[in-house]
């Protein structure tokens, strides 16, 4: 009767796993549609200058909801993009909207800086170079108030072909930022050979980076490595004054996070820039910190 409980069991599972997989079919087929029935939508979360407590830009986060399943999360949808190939078609759409909304942007702060974030599978979508000098000239955006978000292992994936690729962007003069940076697997001799311009750490060291000397000293050494590169750090995942005051010491120059606002509505992140006065980022490290 064990082996019938076992067997049970192994009954079970695949049932489940029979039921994510057709869930995962059904979202793939859904997300062909949701960019021609008008399902997404640009979140953007606010990027504050940690040395001066200014707004530096936003990154742009990609929002669905779809008809029936409801509001449904980037982290369970973008891979299932990356996977079915849709994601080219997704990437094209957050490009064109978040240029034409960099445009309105800019017209509140001039040196106004929009993030967006490019998969790895993206880097081969040829078109994705020319959409890109079209809706740049198009608007009248400076293609230096662009940065492309990678992730780590987004530039492992295609190594041979990525620096070529990013070469171009390069040409068109967008800036380049590694995202969750500690996550993946990338050698620090590829880092400073692909030339990034900013390293984004990523939240999961910065969450409770008052209260664990492990996340202290990944923090630290990141910015210490981004200082030798040349690049700039950004930290997600700010959401107290502590976590702030730590990276500051370390020389993290700029931070996003709930502390300072959650993803916002294009309207509401329009209101709360016209609303903005500088952050207070003037808080004493009380932590005890690593060396
Ligand atoms: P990411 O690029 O690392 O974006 C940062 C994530 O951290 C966002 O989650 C943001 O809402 C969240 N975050 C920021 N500050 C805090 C904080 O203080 N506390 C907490 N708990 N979370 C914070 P989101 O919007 O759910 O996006 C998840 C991931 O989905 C992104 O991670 C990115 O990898 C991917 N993604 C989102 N939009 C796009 C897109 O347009 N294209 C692509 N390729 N990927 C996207
Ligand atoms: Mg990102
Ligand atoms: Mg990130
Ligand atoms: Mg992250």
């Amino acid at each position: 009767s064990e082996k019938r409980l076992q067997g049970e069991r192994w009954r079970m599972f695949d049932l489940e796993s029979a039921r994510l997989s057709e869930q995962r079919l059904l979202i793939a087929a859904s997300l062909k549609l949701a960019i021609e029935e008008d399902q997404l939508n640009l979140h953007f979360q606010p990027q504050i200058c940690l040395e001066t407590g200014d707004i530096v830009g936003c990154e742009a986060l990609l929002r669905w909801h779809h008809p029936a399943l409801g509001a449904i999360g980037p982290d369970t949808f973008i891979p299932i993009a990356e996977s079915s190939g849709v994601i080219n078609q997704l990437t094209e759409w957050v490009v064109a909207k978040g240029i034409e909304w960099q445009a309105r942007f800019c017209e509140l702060i001039p040196e106004h800086v929009i993030s967006i974030n490019i998969s790895a599978k993206d880097l081969l979508n040829k078109d994705l170079p020319v959409l890109f000098i079209t809706k740049l000239n198009e608007l009248g955006v400076s293609a230096d108030s662009v940065m492309l978000e990678l992730t780590e292992s987004a530039t492992l994936e295609e190594s041979k072909n990525i620096k070529i690729t990013l070469d171009d962007y390069r040409l068109i003069g967008v800036k380049l930022a590694i995202d969750d940076f500690g996550t993946g697997y990338s050698s620090l001799a590829y880092l400073s050979q692909l030339g990034f311009d900013e390293v984004k750490i990523d939240k999961q060291f910065v969450l409770n980076l008052a209260f664990s000397l492990n996340d202290q000293s990944i923090c630290k050494a990141t910015c210490d490595i981004a200082k030798t590169l040349g690049a700039k750090v950004v930290a997600e995942g700010i959401e107290d004054p502590q976590s702030l005051a730590i990276l500051q010491r370390y020389g993290c120059q700029i931070g996003q996070g709930y502390y300072f606002s959650k993803p916002l509505e294009a309207d509401d992140y329009l209101l709360w820039i016209k609303n903005f006065k500088s952050v207070d980022v003037s808080h004493d490290v009380k932590a005890h910190l690593v060396d």
